[in-house]
């Protein structure tokens, strides 16, 4: 096999193995209460998410939840700069959910399942110091990557975890990989899908989640402007969503 054929083999695996993965729900969130849901994830946490990006939320009376990879705080980002500890702490006083994306942030498919854990481990514990309390249980994967036998080796580990795959969590999505938006200029249609699903849980029901990293002006690939933000929320809102952290809903959810 040539080296280019040999590439093409590989990334077709990876591609074939990535929607097998999403495609088996390892544990089905079985519960779901009527009415449309809405949690906004800020990834890693820019500067400008916990400036622009609380602004836009605090307007609206909107709690966010932040996952945050304790080894990337302080560090210059392709999002930008990446916030302090300090800041963590005030997010988190503010009432923000301050949930686990590993320390390392490295792409948990490459690591094996025991080296997964300890990273996420090590999140913990950095955030328990920053907090001087437990963060929330609920986790996202660095880059959405994930495989079978890590969603089934996380459970009991964590409440939920993310990904980065488009949808509404409903009562069979798989809470080891619950369906999120990606808010982010790298998807040209990034912003009419987050509102088809955002209309469609408003007629069905359901959980949406959306996510994103920077909010400013001049966003990344990854990031939002203020505006887009405070137009998806201020859509959510018309549409009667129930706006609140994951930690939050998921509680709501799971209540017997
Ligand atoms: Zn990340």
């Amino acid at each position: 096999m040539t080296d280019d054929a040999e590439t093409h083999r590989r990334s077709l695996s990876r591609r074939v193995a990535r929607r097998v993965t999403g495609m088996v729900r390892v544990a089905p969130l079985r519960r779901m209460e009527a009415g449309f849901h809405l949690s906004i994830a800020l990834d890693d946490c820019p500067d400008s998410a916990c400036t622009r990006g609380v602004e836009v939320l605090d307007a609206h009376g909107l709690r966010a939840t932040f996952y945050i990879a304790t080894g990337l705080l302080g560090q210059d980002g392709v999002s930008g700069p990446i916030t302090t500890a300090q800041r963590i702490r005030a997010l988190a006083a503010e009432g923000h959910e301050i949930a686990l994306h590993t320390h390392d942030h490295a792409d948990l498919t490459g690591l094996s399942v025991a080296d997964a854990l300890a990273d996420i481990q090590h999140n913990i514990s950095y955030l328990q110091d920053i907090l001087g309390a437990n963060p929330s249980p609920h986790f996202a994967y660095p880059y959405g990557e994930t495989t079978l036998t890590l969603k089934r080796a996380l459970l009991g580990h964590v409440a939920s975890a993310r990904g980065v795959r488009a949808g509404i969590n409903r009562i069979f999505a798989d809470r080891m990989q619950l369906f999120a938006c990606d808010l982010g200029s790298h998807r040209p249609d990034y912003l009419a899908a987050a509102r088809r699903l955002m209309q469609s849980a408003s007629i069905s029901g359901g959980w949406v989640v959306l996510f994103t990293h920077d909010v400013q002006p001049n966003p990344s690939p990854y990031g939002v402007t203020p505006q887009v933000l405070d137009s998806l929320v201020k859509e959510a809102i018309a549409l009667g969503a129930t706006p609140a952290p994951i930690g939050e809903t998921w509680s709501r959810l799971s209540a017997e």
